[in-house]
């Protein structure tokens, strides 16, 4: 039975053709933003005093007035309804793996039996979805459920189908944050404050620092037919067995490769729909496995990319369906070829215009650069462990550390130039670097090559490369809310430049020159950092070895990981930043390891249905006919030649036997496991024992069923292969 609906599926995804897409007939700058209430359409639908208010909120961090918020509830609510919108939605990101939305419509009693569309300032403004059915870490018990969400103006509302969508914070009653947005907005005030006071050391004009962020998504594409046959990847979004295929990425062949015409369907589609709403979408390509694909936006203020990511991420998962595609943001949704990561490109910059990662053209410039650079290190580390807890899940833990990604210890790539720009301000004469003068300053750093900025100074292993004007934060996971990674970077370079300045104005109080104690400090700096500055190859195990003996974090576990979280170093940084209180980080590890637990325990069920529901009951048969044959063969012939005949298939007999009996004894292993885990009370070792009693399991069971796989007659096999699900496009 289930070997001919794998073969039926398989059939059908073959003949999919792809769906044509209607191009619009205007152009990408045209339709770019078609469907957000930006500043143009606030400049056309709000009284001019209301818009100006509202471009203050935005552009400067003022306080958003609730004396306006019916007036552009009004414009907003007139925009909408021209597009056909007939219900809001508060939009939030919960502690989730998405987003969150309950639409209501405009409709109100117009007390005359009939009705009217309406939206208040105060529908806008804030709304009180029911706490406790989200994950709340215990902050809400379910007597006082509450929890609000409040309008976030610095990210557009927007417009999907009917509904006006509407970006907001999401906390408790009593003020704690339950959503990622919160944090974030909190830390990028944070490094907008302290960067801003050491920027005005070399430049008194600049009032106020950005932190950009620009993703690159990563994700695999699967024929719909093919993702159904497998229950493994609908209920945990990876395969839980499979066999490598023959071919898979060892021809190089798939990377950059013409992109297959299914899938460019799929690209255009959702590129026109980003677009639509604003998501300034630029780069597509083949990835390096098959079916692997990547979408990158042109980098943005970070509170706005990271609503972006998330959005591109649902528009995604809608739109593959419209093309006979499932969309897989897992990380490791196929064992023995790549994952799936989420580069987070960061960077700091000034409102005047300067990327403060970017070596500049004068020397006072290369000095901001260098200390930019250099405190930026200074953070990742002093904070690497907490670095590695902000990217770690359940999901990421199978891509970190294979032979593809970076290991699961984060250092930093410098490449060549800086390396020698940064040896030369630690080792060189400090008064030949100064001359200190009223107003003759020179500053003698070598100038750093345009060269710089090419793609030629890449290492592909290290999880924190310096690429030119940025660094790339790579070990985000390609599901994950950029947010988490980015809220504790930017708190962390928030601490190490408020730190810097500290240091700094002390010098500075001593008597000594401006430039020559940002010198002192940053070379004491650059002596400092050095353990985390890692050129070579991050695959090696050398690097591990090496790492150790540099105090790196080099725990591989993933609810270990997350103690890191609860360190005394991190409380600071978070409370001394305001970006998180002790009680919601201590609220926000209990979801962490409440999550890795479900995550495990659901592959876990899943995959014990898989092995005694559709394989063992699959290969007995087939065994069945072997043992079949057998008998039939010694009722033909007699003694040592039945014997003989029969040597092969005895020996498949036994090696199915073998087979059987392991998974079927280690399935029950399993399942005594977790139960096992599940009497424990603490989160804590609860994830931990998921992780040490459970998740191993999978794997040496999986070992098991794939060697089966590779035995048992294909026409008899259940579940679609590899070599389905990752070439038929
Ligand atoms: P790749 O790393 O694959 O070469 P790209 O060069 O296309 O990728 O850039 C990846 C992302 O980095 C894009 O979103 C791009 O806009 C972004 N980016 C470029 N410069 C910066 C910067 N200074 N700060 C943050 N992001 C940046
Ligand atoms: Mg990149």
């Amino acid at each position: 039975m289930a070997a001919r609906l794998r073969l039926k599926v398989v059939d059908e995804a073959f003949k999919r053709a792809p769906i044509p897409v209607q191009m619009p007939t205007e152009r990408p700058s045209e339709y770019f933003g078609k469907y957000v209430f930006n500043k143009q359409k606030m400049f056309k639908y709000l009284p001019a005093k209301v818009y100006k208010q509202m471009c203050d909120v935005i552009d400067n961090g003022a306080p958003f007035d609730r004396a306006i918020a019916d007036a552009v509830a009004e414009g907003m609510k007139k925009w909408a309804m021209e597009l056909g919108v007939t219900h809001y939605t508060h939009w939030f990101q919960p502690l989730t793996e998405g987003t969150a939305e309950k639409h209501d419509g405009f409709v109100e009693h117009d007390w005359k039996g009939g009705m009217v569309e309406e939206f208040e300032g105060k529908l806008l403004v804030q709304q009180e979805p029911d706490a406790s059915s989200f994950p709340n870490g215990g902050i809400r018990s379910t007597f006082e459920a509450r929890g609000y969400s409040a309008w976030d103006p610095t990210s557009p509302v927007f417009v999907i189908g009917d509904t006006l969508m509407i970006p907001t914070i999401f906390i408790s009653y009593t003020g704690e944050a339950l959503d990622y947005k919160v944090p974030l907005k909190k830390a990028l005030y944070a490094v907008d404050k302290a960067a801003t006071a050491v920027v005005k050391y070399f430049n008194p004009e600049v009032t106020k620092v950005v932190s950009n962020l620009g993703w690159e998504q990563e994700y695999f594409l699967v024929d719909e037919a093919l993702y159904a046959a497998r229950p493994d990847l609908v209920m945990t979004g990876r395969t839980l067995m499979g066999h490598d295929s023959a071919k898979n990425q060892q021809m190089d062949d798939h990377y950059f490769g013409s992109i297959p015409a299914r899938v460019e369907m799929f690209m255009k589609d959702i590129e026109i729909q980003a677009l639509e709403l604003g998501i300034p979408c630029k780069t597509r390509h083949n990835e390096v496995a098959p079916n692997q694909f990547e979408l990158a936006p042109i980098f943005e203020e970070t509170n706005l990319a990271v609503d972006h990511n998330m959005l591109m991420m649902s528009i995604m998962k809608r739109v593959a369906r419209k093309h006979g595609f499932r969309c897989l943001l897992h990380e490791k949704p196929f064992k023995g070829i790549n994952g799936s990561g989420k580069h987070n490109n960061w960077s700091l910059s000034t409102d005047t215009g300067v990327i403060l990662h970017a070596p500049g053209k004068t020397p006072m410039d290369n000095l901001r650069f260098v200390t930019f650079t250099v405190e930026t290190l200074k953070a990742v580390y002093d904070h690497n462990g907490l670095l590695k807890a902000s990217i770690m899940s359940a999901t990421n833990a199978h891509r970190l550390g294979a032979n593809e990604a970076p290991p699961a210890i984060i250092s930093s790539f410098l490449g060549k130039t800086v390396t020698d720009l940064l040896e030369h301000v630690e080792k060189a004469d400090i008064d030949q670097l100064t001359v200190a003068g009223k107003k003759a300053f020179k500053l003698d750093l070598p100038s750093i090559p345009e060269l710089l900025i090419d793609n030629t100074d890449r290492n592909r292993t290290s999880p924190f490369a310096f690429t030119g004007n940025r660094f790339e934060f790579r070990a985000v996971g390609s599901v994950a809310n950029c947010a988490s990674a980015m809220l504790t970077l930017n708190a962390a370079v928030a601490e190490a430049l408020e730190d810097f300045k500290k240091r700094v104005d002390a010098l500075i109080a001593k008597g000594e020159a401006k430039e020559k104690a940002i010198l002192k400090i940053v070379r004491e700096d650059i002596k400092y950092i050095k353990p985390i500055i890692f050129n070579g190859n991050g695959y090696g195990d050398e690097w591990k070895v090496e790492a150790k003996k540099r105090g790196l974090d080099c725990e591989t576990s993933a609810p270990v990981i997350f103690d890191n979280y609860l360190s005394d170093k991190s409380i600071k940084l978070f409370e001394s930043t305001k970006v998180m209180s002790k009680v919601e980080l201590e609220a926000r590890n209990e979801i962490k390891w409440e999550t890795y637990t479900k995550k495990i325990q659901i592959e876990s069920r899943i995959f014990g249905d898989l092995c005694l529901n559709h394989i063992i009951p699959v290969v007995t048969q087939y065994q069945s006919m072997l043992i079949d044959n057998v008998h039939k063969v010694q009722g033909i012939f007699s003694g040592d030649k039945a014997h003989k005949i029969s040597k092969e298939n005895l020996y498949i007999i036994e090696k199915i036997s073998d087979h059987e009996s392991f998974i079927i004894e280690n399935v029950d292993k399993m399942v005594e496991a977790r139960k096992v885990a599940n009497k424990i009370t603490s989160e804590r070792e609860k994830a931990i024992a998921y992780h040490d009693t459970v998740a191993p399991l999978l794997e040496e069971i999986r070992y098991h069923v794939d060697k089966l796989e590779t035995i048992v007659d294909d026409e008899a096999w259940p579940l679609p292969k590899y070599r389905e699900l990752l070439f038929i496009r």
